[in-house]
């Protein structure tokens, strides 16, 4: 089933007199339960496609579907709340608020909809998931890289999403690390989380059912 897909969907940015055709007609469907990586050279748009995908951004031209529903249907408030429910994102750099502990950064973006209390217990569950049961009360300088990235991963499933979107998650991590990150990635997609991970990890594109190429925005290759 599909979670998220793109349909013909160009990118255009304009700065001054120049445009740039970032996306040239992607077509890309990702289902439930999938692990998909996106490679491709710098430049070639794969960042891009993951602000489009993640209902970050919009496409200049084509169209991006959740869950059977068009994008372009929606107010702005609907979009944001769809991203809410439907996406989780994970960085190179992991963004954690350095005064909160690993259990706090994993609350956060359930804030706006539920209680603290809820989200503090769900944020334990998620940690322990994650392997990380015993550090939860940690600040983040308390923490490795590899430990940092997982909480990141357990932040971004505090809402539930249907698909994890990740731009070199694995990009600041040795070799033992990033097997740890792909443990987790396993056990969510085998609950049907989709995961859409941009890399240059050939561990990552090693363990993905699918890989993606873009070349100048286009998809070169999909299997
Ligand atoms: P990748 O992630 O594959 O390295 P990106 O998707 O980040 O590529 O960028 C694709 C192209 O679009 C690049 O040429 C980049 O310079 C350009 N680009 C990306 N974001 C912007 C932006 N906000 N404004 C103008 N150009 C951009
Ligand atoms: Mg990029």
């Amino acid at each position: 089933m599909s979670v998220i897909s793109a349909s013909d969907a160009v990118k255009i940015y304009e700065s001054g007199d120049k445009t740039l055709r970032a996306l040239d007609g992607v077509s890309v469907s990702v289902d439930s339960g999938e692990f998909a990586a996106v490679v491709g050279p710098s430049g070639s748009g794969k960042s891009t496609l993951l602000n489009l995908l993640g209902l970050l951004d919009d496409p200049s031209e084509g169209s991006v579907t959740v869950d059977g529903t068009s994008l372009s249907t929606l107010s702005k408030r609907e979009r944001t709340d769809l991203r809410r429910e439907t996406v989780g994102f994970i960085f190179q750099s992991f963004y954690l608020v350095p005064t909160l502990t690993a259990r706090e950064n994993v609350a956060v973006p359930g804030l706006v909809r539920d209680d603290r209390e809820t989200l503090l217990d769900r944020a334990d569950e998620l940690l322990t998931r994650v392997g990380l049961g015993d550090r939860l009360d940690h600040y983040p300088n308390e923490l490795s890289g590899g430990q940092k990235q997982r909480v990141a991963i357990a932040r971004s499933m505090i809402n539930g999403p249907d698909i994890l979107l990740a731009d070199e998650p694995t990009g600041n991590l040795d070799q033992d690390t990033g097997a740890q990150v792909l443990d987790v990635f396993d056990a969510f997609t085998e609950e049907g989380v989709a995961i859409l991970t941009v890399t240059h990890d050939e561990q990552v594109t090693a363990f993905a059912e699918r890989t993606i190429r873009l070349v100048d925005g286009e998809i070169r290759n999909d299997r």
